[in-house]
């Protein structure tokens, strides 16, 4: 089997974990600051928040920026539902921009156009959430100019983007918004098993989303409404949650970070290898950007069908039969019933729709062999059995 992604676990990540299971502490102890710090000073952010997933990082992203019901945000419809359930999750009204034709991120063409009738119409968003689809940053400078025009803060929804690189500087700067957000599942760039992070250069936002990951409780005194009752004492003074992330997770987490060039570079080389081995190919391999360097954490080649005289699905089916767990990123969101029902027409999303009648992600991670890939390739164009054209 081949599958689509998978994580790189080695002995310094095992002894890691080991060591915290010796410890004092499984959880809210050293490894939880220790974690924040390193993803912090490496993508050159003042704070940040380590949470059990991704998605409890959208939460309380949405959250500290004051989300509430009322409040529109817009995102991507081709991502994973994560990054448009958190807006729900706050009660707010969440509303999709169509994607790049060439990149497959969220237009900011369709950005700036649907903010000027939004204005009109009295329905700018409160917050847009771009998505750095397969680990390629979306032009954040400019959503960044619309934000300052219209208005509406910005979460990068960064889960796939950690180790890659804008105009320069790592994404999760936030240099271009106000919260970057990590995930750190198993089939991402790097993993605590499951877990997130939430990275800001505002104490005030980060301080809400430290309070917001334990039961909105704090033991500082100063945002308390009256002195302490005694040494015990801690006040709830939001209403949060349990979305604590483990020392076991942190500590794996800082051991994983320590390894995050290595993987990313080796995905670049992957990537690198499909490039050739794909290029007289009917299939569009992955555009980049000039000021993009992209983590890689998917690869997504378009399937020009009409030439390969076949189905999507019966690529699909042949890979599949051949052992390749190909994918699908993503399903866009709006036709998922859930949102089907809220009124979206997938009329209103063309790029989505093209994209989505023609994306396949074939296996991209670390350990994936050069011979691999030339199977995969070879598994696109014949299925098996057949003549083989390596
Ligand atoms: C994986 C993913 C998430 C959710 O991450 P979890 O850590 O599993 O909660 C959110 N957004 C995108 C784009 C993702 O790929």
């Amino acid at each position: 089997m081949i599958p689509y992604g998978k994580q790189n676990i080695n002995q310094s990540d095992i002894d890691a974990v080991v060591s915290v299971l010796q410890s004092e502490f499984l959880t809210q102890g050293p490894w939880i600051p220790k974690f924040e710090k390193i993803v912090s000073t490496y993508c050159g952010t003042s704070y940040a928040t380590a949470t059990n997933s991704a998605t409890a990082a959208l939460h309380i992203a949405c959250l500290a920026l004051g989300v509430n019901k009322g409040d529109i945000v817009w995102t991507s419809p081709i991502s994973f539902v994560a990054s448009a359930n958190c807006a729900l999750y706050c009660g707010a009204e969440i509303d999709f921009v169509d994607i790049d034709s060439k990149t497959y991120n969220i237009s900011a063409d369709r950005l700036a156009e649907k903010l000027e009738i939004a204005q009109r119409n009295n329905k700018l968003p409160k917050v847009v959430i771009p998505v750095h689809l397969a680990g390629q940053s979306c032009e954040m400078e400019r959503i960044f100019e619309l934000s300052k025009k219209y208005g509406f803060y910005i979460i990068e929804d960064a889960s796939h983007a950690i180790g890659g690189k804008y105009n320069g500087e790592p994404i999760g700067s936030c240099k271009y918004s106000d919260i970057a957000v990590f995930s750190f599942h198993p089939v991402k760039i790097i993993t605590t098993g499951e877990g997130g992070m939430a990275l800001t250069n505002s104490e005030k936002l980060n301080g809400i989303m430290q309070r917001l990951r334990s039961h909105g409780i704090t033991r500082y005194p100063a945002e308390m409404t009256h002195p302490p009752d005694g040494l015990w004492y801690y006040q709830q003074i939001d209403l949060g949650y349990n979305y604590r992330i483990t020392d076991i997770q942190a500590a794996l987490g800082v051991s994983q970070m320590n390894r995050l060039d290595e993987f990313v570079q080796k995905r670049h080389s992957i990537a690198n290898y499909y490039n050739v081995l794909l290029k007289d190919l009917p299939v569009v391999t992955p555009y980049q950007m000039s000021d993009a360097f992209s983590s890689y954490h998917l690869y997504i080649v378009r399937l020009k069908l009409k030439e390969l005289n076949i189905s999507h699905n019966q690529i699909f089916e042949r890979f599949r039969n051949a052992g390749i767990l190909v994918n699908l990123h993503y399903i866009p969101i709006y036709r998922h019933p859930y949102y089907e029902k809220m009124g979206f027409k997938k009329e209103d999303y063309p790029e989505s729709e093209s994209y989505y009648s023609e994306a396949i992600s074939i296996p991209i991670y670390p350990e994936l062999t050069n011979e691999e890939q030339k199977f995969v390739v070879q598994s696109l164009l014949t299925p098996l059995g057949h003549q083989t054209i390596f």
